[in-house]
């Protein structure tokens, strides 16, 4: 019998005769129905086209509006809307560090990726996989192929005020490209799958460097928005 990985309550399926006399195999569950019906799904007939947030119409969000005046364009799709339960489970996932839990989502990302794209995780620093153990993005892809084309940047320590405008800004950039996989994304369409989309800086900054490498087009999913 399987339990729910986040209310620990032993799972029921609901299994019709019709289901009983074809002798599939049940889809695995990892969470109740309760704790499912958590999550709320966001409804992409009512989106940013841009960052995918949310809204009550399709259009363009405010946010989005001042990315594109700055010449950033950019499109993002994000499953779950970040609510009370998203928050709860990624505060499990990734700060407690319950690794199990990053089974509950991988059929919802499976689901959303196309096979024309190359998958690159957003990475994170080697201080946080120290303390982590694990990349919860890596963790959500399951058994889909990907490419660690990005890594973060070793911050060196230079004060700020040391450097001038150009490379203030140039330092903001957190990733760099990793030179090894860069035959696999050059011409490519690169999906970029981050956990969570907050300010959209992250998932900028990793688009940005994946372009200047060679890749073609540059989308980005998220679990939540
Ligand atoms: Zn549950
Ligand atoms: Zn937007």
């Amino acid at each position: 019998m399987d339990s729910c990985l986040l209310c620990k309550k032993v799972i029921t399926y609901d299994i019709s005769l019709s289901f009983l006399l074809s002798f599939k195999r049940l889809p695995k569950k990892y969470v109740c129905a309760e704790c499912m019906n958590q999550f709320v799904r966001i409804d992409e007939t009512r989106i940013c086209k841009s960052c995918g947030r949310q809204m009550d119409n399709l259009g363009m969000c405010i946010d989005c509006q001042k990315w594109c005046r700055l010449g950033d364009e950019f499109e993002n799709r994000s499953i779950f809307q970040y609510n009370e339960a998203m928050k709860n489970f990624m505060h499990r996932y990734k700060f407690v560090g319950d690794y199990q839990l990053r089974m509950i989502f991988q059929k919802e990302i499976r689901k959303k990726i196309r096979k024309d794209f190359v998958v690159v995780p957003i990475p994170i620093s080697a201080e946080t996989k120290i303390n982590r153990g694990f990349n919860q993005v890596i963790g959500l892809l399951g058994d889909i192929k990907y490419v660690e084309a990005l890594k973060v940047k070793e911050r060196r320590k230079v004060r700020q005020s040391a450097l001038n405008r150009q490379q203030r800004i140039h330092n903001k950039q957190v990733f760099t490209i990793n030179y090894e996989s860069v035959p696999k994304i050059v011409n490519q369409k690169v999906l970029l799958l981050d956990d969570i989309y907050t300010t959209g800086t992250t998932i900028r900054h990793a688009a940005e460097v994946l372009k200047k490498n060679g890749a073609m087009q540059v989308l980005g999913l998220t679990l939540c928005r």
